[in-house]
Order: structure tokens, then sequence, then C-alpha cells
């Protein structure tokens, strides 16, 4: 999983090589030539632009889950039974579909940041942003229906250890 970034964390590195060259090419122009600098400079604009627009070489790595926040993999395989299992995907019964283009996004809970992620599956890295064989949206703080949501599938399928982890959630 080395090279793979989720979204996020590709603008946030792409924005932070971004100053670092423009800097770096600030003191170029000071102490060393102009055309030092311009070649900084077109690196730094290159490192805006993977940011913004770069995508993901998803080929190599293996399918699994993990919250965008605190980048514990799992794979699918036990995902919702192993006690190592840091995420929790109970969306099954309750996705969206986005209207523009029929895509199913569905909802996992992450029991180490009590966070709550929408995610979609894209195992050809279609969106360019997938991360192991998932596309990942926002996360948000659960809320009351998430983890009533989370909660009834749980109960449902008898998920002891999740329900175990559920009941210690504080909303
Ligand atoms: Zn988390």
């Amino acid at each position: 999983m080395s090279k793979v970034y989720f979204k996020n964390d590709r603008l946030k590195y792409g924005f932070l090589w971004m100053l670092i060259l423009v800097g770096a090419s600030w003191l170029a122009l000071t102490f060393v030539s102009d055309w030092l600098a311009i070649i900084l400079i077109i690196f730094a604009g290159l490192s805006l632009y993977t940011g913004i627009w770069g995508k993901n070489d998803d080929s190599k790595s293996s399918s699994g889950m993990a919250c965008p926040k605190c980048k514990i993999f799992h794979s699918h395989q036990n995902l919702n039974i192993d006690k190592n299992s840091e995420v929790y995907a109970y969306g099954e019964d309750c996705f969206r579909t986005r209207e523009s283009d029929g895509l199913n996004i569905y909802s996992f809970l992450c029991f180490r940041c009590n966070k709550v992620t929408e995610y979609a599956s894209d195992p050809f890295n279609q969106s360019g942003h997938a991360v192991g064989g998932l596309e990942y949206f926002d996360s948000k703080k659960i809320t009351k229906k998430d983890y009533k949501n989370a909660y009834d599938y749980a109960k449902k399928n008898n998920h002891l250890l999740a329900l175990n982890k559920l009941k210690k959630i504080k909303i």
C-alpha cells in the first residue's frame, strides 16, 4: 500500500511540496541563479497539479478497507467479524445512489475515531482516487441515525463483536 494515498493526503502533500519548492525557488533567485529559480517554480506547479488532478495507481494494492483518517487496512475477508478490524461496513441495506451516474454509495464506521465514511466499489480505479479497490468520500462524526443503522445491521447479522464495540460509543 506504500505508494497509494487517499485523495486528501495527495492534496495535502501536493500543497506542502508546492510551498517547499516555492521557498526553495525564492532562495535560488536570491542566492543562486534565475534559471534554477525557474526550474524550481515549474516543479512547484507540478506538485500542485499532481495534488489536485493526479490519480492513484491502485493496480498493485491489495483490496481492503481502511478509515481515511486512521489508515488501518483490513482485507474484505472477515472485515465485520475479526476482532482486529477497526472498521464496520453496515451499509448493505442503507446505501444511497448518486443521481448523476447511478453509483451506489455505502457507509462504514471506524471504531477508532468514531467517524462514518462513505465509499463506493471501484475495482478498476475509474475514479482515479481508488485505494485498495474502493473510492472514499467524505468522513463525518457518527450521528444517531448512523449509529442506529450500524446497530440494527450488527444485530440482524449477529455481529457480537461489533455490537460490543458499538455499545461503547457515546453520541
Ligand atoms: Zn478512523
